[in-house]
């Protein structure tokens, strides 16, 4: 479990992120942080991997507080998503997503074989593992993403507005074979987005933030007050 407890981000210049933040993510769920831009969302997503440190307050890990453990543990045990994707372009699709093998110090037919099943998994045809993301729809680049965060099978993966650059219908699909994942795998995701539908479309559990990163409602989608 992720339990965040009276968590404060003030950046340099003074801008409270986020406020006295406290909040159980539960282990094998998908938490959604919600709420309009500027609220807090991606700075208290960042604290989780320590690309952000919190002012004060702690943050736990399975009870252990993030602070002590070493950076590189931490981020090897967290998959990242950001919105676009975040590909090296210089790198086929199939090489993008063995790297994170690769740096754990695999063989490159094994990380290969890997990053093949990763595309099985997340959808992706594999006729395109020869491809350069440049070759890729935004809604293929963004199941690139997803398969090489998951290819260390880290139990919690980290989401930042993965789905937003897609159009709707792409981005249903994506949402699906995201829930789909997420049976089969069982990992624990933190997923950031500004759109309450999909927030109550992929959530077990919705947190809403407000301007100022207070902390308003956290709720599974069913018993969320109308705002
Ligand atoms: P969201 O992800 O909900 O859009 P952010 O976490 O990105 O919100 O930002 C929260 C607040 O902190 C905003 O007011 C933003 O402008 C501010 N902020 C974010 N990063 C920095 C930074 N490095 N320095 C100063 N202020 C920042
Ligand atoms: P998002 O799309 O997730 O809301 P932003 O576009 O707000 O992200 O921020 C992109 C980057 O700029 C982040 O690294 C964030 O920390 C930084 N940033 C955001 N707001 C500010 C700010 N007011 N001052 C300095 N850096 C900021």
């Amino acid at each position: 479990m992720i339990r965040f407890d009276a968590v404060t981000k003030r950046y340099p210049d003074g801008t409270e992120a986020v406020d006295r933040l406290s909040l159980e993510i539960p282990d094998r769920s998908i938490t959604v942080l919600v709420g309009p831009s500027g609220c807090g969302k991606t700075t208290t997503l960042r604290m989780i991997n320590r690309m952000i440190e919190p002012s004060s307050g702690t943050i736990l890990l399975d009870g252990r507080d993030i602070q002590q453990q070493p950076v590189n543990a931490l981020r090897r045990s967290m998959g990242y998503v950001i919105q676009n994707a975040g590909l090296f372009q210089h790198r086929t699709i199939v090489d993008n997503i063995a790297t994170v093998p690769r740096l754990l110090g695999w063989d490159r037919q094994r990380s290969r074989t890997r990053a093949m099943e990763l595309m099985e998994r997340v959808g992706l045809d594999p006729s395109m593992a020869k491809r350069y993301p440049y070759q890729l729809s935004g809604g293929q680049q963004q199941r690139v993403g997803v398969a090489r965060a998951l290819a260390a099978d880290p139990p919690v993966l980290l989401m930042d507005e993965p789905f937003s650059a897609v159009d709707p219908v792409v981005r249903k699909g994506l949402q699906e074979e995201l829930l789909r994942i997420q049976a089969e795998l069982g990992k624990t995701i933190v997923f950031v987005t500004h759109d309450i539908d999909e927030a109550i479309r992929i959530g077990d559990m919705i947190a809403v933030l407000r301007t100022g990163g207070r902390l308003a409602q956290f709720a599974p989608p069913d018993q969320l007050l109308a705002a």
